[in-house]
């Protein structure tokens, strides 16, 4: 599989919703500047990612040929005032659930995807 290919691959809403008992979302995270509340992410493991899971210690890498089965849970987190504290990953997505899921819902889709989508939509009305 290319580097290329591989960035295109998107999570599964449906799928991941097999996964877990916590909300799973098909869509961005309602966050922008001006709402920076802590909030979790599904997102496929890619190359070059060389982290662990918060809950169960689990080594976190990219596994070739798992494509889209390969998520976790990843968690940016701000305090009251705004700042950011961080990032937690949860791995496997279920961790997520069995820490309770702290961070409430899973949103599944990157913001930059929807800029994107609106985008090319934009362009085939114009068309
Ligand atoms: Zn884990």
């Amino acid at each position: 599989m290319s580097f290329k290919s591989s960035r295109r691959l998107r999570v599964s809403a449906e799928k991941l919703r097999t996964d877990l008992e916590c909300e799973v979302i098909d869509g961005p995270a309602p966050f922008d500047i001006d709402n920076p509340t802590s909030r979790a992410v599904g997102r496929i493991v890619v190359q070059g990612v060389d982290d662990q899971c918060v809950y169960c210690g689990e080594g976190i890498r990219f596994r070739p040929g798992r494509g889209n089965n390969n998520v976790r849970i990843l968690a940016n987190l701000y305090d009251g005032d705004g700042k950011w504290q961080g990032v937690e990953s949860y791995y496997p997505p279920k961790c997520y659930d069995e820490a309770g899921a702290p961070y409430g819902p899973v949103y599944t889709m990157p913001a930059s995807q929807l800029v994107a989508d609106n985008k090319q939509a934009v362009q085939v009305a114009e068309m």
